[in-house]
């Protein structure tokens, strides 16, 4: 079993999708990737939230198993983001994004946090990605998350820190707006140019495309019947992938396939429920299952 270390942000969402909202809710994308990959293996979390961040938040945290170390708790306001979906689910619409004391974060990462084997720098400053990354002394899996929020105030160190990494992850449109061009292909391919020998997409309800230099996978997405809120499923997705991996400790692109399958069974769990809830509530026995499920759809 390999060991994972997450840096991301840890947030408190409010969220409004044409089924329901919720006001200051746990949220973040170290929040979201590290309970999805707690089904898999044990992940250590670095992150900052203020001092209005509420204690059962942190227990509910432990409670899965994720190491906390790493969070610290500074003098200000936790990190907050507010979106809203139309019945197009694959859109957020961005209402506000107070970064708060992720503006001072100086990311330190504690003793046993440091040889992990799979780093994933999850969505937040690439300043702050590389910043953990540098600190990491045995990585073997680098993986990083983006969104357009990043694309769009810091390209450049977003390009730096894709040069120090070996998986990118990010969604259709963020692939686009970074590459400037249609085709997914493209855009893969340009990444791919940059450092990383896999780029992964992730296309919401249509699922998700892996590219290496030579080969292309594709898996759909879950199709179910019940959305209540998308927040939290690219973070989720990454959770399944990596959690998959790490546990397996084979990282072959063979392996990764499958890993792409856990990470899409993740996701779609994610978004059965507002922010976490579904997680509170999940099950191996549901996982397994769904995995199985996933086999019958995908194969002919
Ligand atoms: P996703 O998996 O892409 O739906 O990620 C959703 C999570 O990203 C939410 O829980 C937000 O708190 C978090 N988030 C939103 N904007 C940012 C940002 N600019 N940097 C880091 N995290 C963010």
């Amino acid at each position: 079993m390999s060991k994972i270390t997450v840096v991301g942000s840890v947030a408190l969402d409010s969220i409004e999708t044409p089924f329901g909202k919720v006001e200051s809710v746990l949220g973040g994308s170290a929040t979201h990737f590290s309970t999805a990959a707690s089904f898999f293996t044990p992940v250590n979390l670095v992150g900052v939230v203020g001092t209005d961040f509420p204690k059962e938040h942190i227990s509910f945290l432990r409670s899965r198993k994720i190491d906390t170390k790493g969070l610290e708790i500074t003098e200000g306001l936790t990190f907050s983001w507010r979106g809203h979906y139309d019945y197009d689910l694959n859109t957020a619409h961005s209402l506000e994004t107070n970064l708060n004391v992720f503006q001072d974060f100086n990311p330190k990462l504690p003793e046993n946090y440091a040889d992990a084997e799979i780093i994933f720098l999850a969505n937040i400053d690439p300043q702050l990605q590389l910043q953990v990354l540098e600190q990491a002394t045995e990585p073997k899996l680098v993986v990083m998350d983006t969104m357009n929020f990043w694309i769009e105030h810091k390209k450049e160190h977003l390009i730096r820190t894709l040069q120090e990494v070996d998986i990118a992850l990010m969604n259709d449109s963020e692939a686009r707006e970074l590459c400037k061009t249609h085709s997914l292909l493209d855009a893969a391919r340009m990444v791919m140019g940059w450092g990383p020998t896999t780029v992964i997409i992730k296309k919401g309800e249509h699922g998700v495309l892996m590219f290496t230099e030579t080969t292309h996978f594709a898996a759909p997405a879950f199709p179910l019947e019940e959305i209540k809120d998308p927040t939290g499923a690219g973070d989720s997705f990454a959770g399944g992938f990596l959690g998959f991996l790490a546990k397996n400790g084979d990282f072959s692109e063979q392996n990764q396939r499958k890993a792409v399958v856990y990470g899409s069974v993740m996701a779609s769990f994610s978004v059965e429920g507002f922010g976490l809830n579904r997680f509170r509530e999940l099950t191996q026995k549901e996982i397994d299952s769904r995995y199985c499920h996933f086999e019958e759809i995908t194969g002919f």
